[in-house]
């Protein structure tokens, strides 16, 4: 007979005899997981009361077994290589803050500089050298039960660094542990973060709630109207992305004929290549969208006729969310450098709602032209001059563009998040979406939110969907000032007297009069826009020299349903008053029609037809 231990058979009494076998050698994270989902399983009517038997156990050992099996006094104390290296950076922090050359704010700088190099080092030293002294803390950790290394790090060693309520770093290193008591200065900076914390906790739920509604409003006219609008447009992706399984090929690439599905095997072969798939962002169709367009998703199948993908995808996209907002409380030790230590929920959520003020935003070049000087600003930062424009690129932003450079209006001039309402002002409606859906894919990714693109691509359709007519020559049923929407738009356009057809570099100044490739009507022809043509293989576009008459309207979620056409569905958003009174002002109409989920549902009887018809 095998040996065993009390303690496992205790656990074998506790659980049915045909689970005997399923125990894990040992409960941590995966084990138990395991464990418990196999009990769940075979057993689902005995799972609480098996459950309740190893409370039983766990409970009389960590009663009667005290330290063996609970938590001790030792497990506080600072193990002594941890020691050694705080009272190391206790003295490199001293002589900064008592150097007698240097100023307040330098001070502070060095401080921060200093210590946030060594946040990762100091984690893991903690980490191991607790794990050695043997901390049930650290095996807690180790094994998955409770607990973080950034908790492990406050206890043990300090808050190092702290953010305040607005995210800044302070230049007040925690450098004593709570296991030991910390000094009421460092006390007082880590309250900033704690109250943010907790609050943030408090409203993570309810933020995030609030951002789902409003993505989900914003993108209910994307539903499955069609199978195919035919368009022969889409967006240029990397061939390697696994993302592109599933979309059908707009071009011709490497061998395979627009129209075919991307399919896992085929990858290999689009590696290295840039490959152009149909999206939301360039389908054709003005009321709603078209499968093909959609692409195939689970089990290699369409979306099905009717179905609103975009609330879909809004709810997808944002359901993560609420996990961000909660890690917000995680936040000491853990403060970046710099002064924007957005939250990776604010972060997102100001992606999303066009603020007049985009924190920590790349700062754009206004117009096209030479970069002709580079000149420190005197309230810190640089001065940017692109003919006779100048910008001001904040401090701790880092330039993008160097001296002599050609720019194009709209161009990124330092690094950091570009606020998309401002792309599109610049850039046109078909490059802001393309952007969109690279930059917010790429920033749910570096928050560990990882989606899947076509997610993102459905919600790029309805964001950027607003135009303000601006003369309305050529489009009879519109007045100057009307909202209006591009797809809609687009689909009636017709060329204006004038309209040529140019090679790509001779159309360079002029502006499209007709779609090509992700961009959109409307759109300047600058050189960057027609290198990018020509490289995919427009040998012809249509242009013009006036600028279409209408320009994008990027306005926050908020004001998405009060600025639909639909009066019914303006009736879900805010701003009831002012947004129906305008409707009833244009005579706005609910077609019965609509792609809008609203109206149907204020209409039950509809409801019910439809059922008995389906
Ligand atoms: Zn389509």
């Amino acid at each position: 007979m095998a040996t065993t231990t009390i303690g496992r058979v205790l656990l074998q009494e506790a659980v049915p005899a045909e689970l005997q076998a399923s125990l894990p050698a040992e409960f941590d994270k995966k084990g138990t997981q395991a464990f418990f989902q196999t009990l769940a399983e075979k057993k689902p009517d005995e799972y609480i009361d098996v459950l309740q038997r190893l409370m039983g156990i766990a409970r009389l050992a960590g009663t009667e077994y005290g330290g063996v099996a609970s938590l001790r006094l030792k497990d506080l104390r600072t193990p002594p290589g941890v020691r050694k290296m705080r009272d190391e950076l206790r003295q490199q922090v001293r002589v900064i803050s008592q150097d007698p050359v240097l100023d307040f704010k330098e001070k502070n700088r060095r401080i921060v500089e200093l210590v946030s190099g060594k946040v990762d080092a100091i984690h893991a030293a903690v980490r191991d050298e607790a794990d050695k002294d043997g901390s049930a803390f650290a095996l807690s950790i180790k094994k998955g039960y409770r607990g973080s290394p950034v908790q492990l790090t406050q206890m043990l060693f300090g808050d190092l660094l702290m953010a305040d309520h607005r995210g800044r770093t302070m230049p007040i290193a925690g450098l004593h542990g709570y296991g030991e008591g910390v000094t009421p200065m460092e006390y007082w900076s880590g309250s900033y973060a704690s109250r943010k914390g907790f609050f943030d906790q408090q409203f993570a739920t309810a933020r995030s709630g609030f951002l789902a509604k409003l993505l989900s409003q914003s993108a209910q006219r994307v539903k499955i109207t069609e199978d195919d609008c035919g368009t022969e447009h889409g967006l240029p992706y990397d061939g390697a992305d696994p993302d592109n399984i599933g979309a059908v090929l707009a071009r011709d690439v490497a061998g395979f004929k627009k129209g075919v599905v991307v399919t896992k095997d085929m990858l290999p072969k689009l590696a290295g290549k840039q490959v152009t798939v149909r999206s939301l962002s360039t389908c054709d169709t003005a009321q709603g969208v078209c499968k093909r367009c959609a692409g195939q998703r689970d089990q290699g199948h369409y979306p099905a006729s009717g179905s609103y993908i975009g609330i879909s995808s809004a709810r997808i996209v944002t359901e993560p969310l609420t996990q961000l907002g909660l890690s917000s409380k995680h936040v000491g030790g853990v403060a970046r450098t710099g002064d924007e230590n957005l939250s990776a929920f604010d972060e997102i959520n100001q992606f999303l709602q066009v603020p007049e003020v985009f924190i920590g935003g790349s700062t754009l070049a206004p117009v096209d032209g030479k970069v002709s000087a580079i000149d420190k600003a005197p309230q810190g930062g640089s001065y940017v001059r692109i003919g006779a424009e100048q910008v001001h690129v904040p401090e701790g932003r880092a330039l993008r563009v160097g001296l002599g450079d050609e720019v194009a209006a709209g161009d990124m001039l330092s690094d950091g998040v570009p606020n998309p309402a401002e792309i599109a002002r610049h850039k046109g409606i078909g490059a802001a979406r393309r952007y969109f859906v690279r930059q917010f894919t790429d920033l749910l990714r570096e928050h560990n939110v990882p989606t899947h693109r076509r997610n993102v691509d459905t919600l790029a359709r309805s964001f950027f969907d607003h135009v303000r007519v601006t003369n309305p020559d050529g489009l009879s049923d519109y007045e100057v000032g009307d909202i209006a929407s591009y797809a809609e738009l687009q689909k009636n356009w017709k060329p204006r007297p004038g309209s040529v057809e140019l090679s790509a570099d001779d159309a360079v100044g002029r502006y499209l009069e007709r779609p090509e490739y992700y961009f959109t009507i409307g759109t300047r022809i600058t050189k960057p826009v027609a290198k990018e043509l020509k490289e995919a293989g427009y040998r012809k576009v249509l242009a013009h020299r006036e600028p279409a008459g209408f320009e994008p309207e990027v306005t926050r979620l908020l004001a998405h349903p009060s600025m639909d056409p639909d009066w019914k569905v303006r009736l879900a958003g805010f701003g009831l008053k002012s947004s129906l009174l305008a409707a009833a002002t244009k005579g706005a109409v609910s077609p019965p029609d609509s792609t809008s989920p609203v109206p149907l549902l204020m209409n039950p009887s509809r409801i019910a037809t439809r059922a008995e018809g389906e």
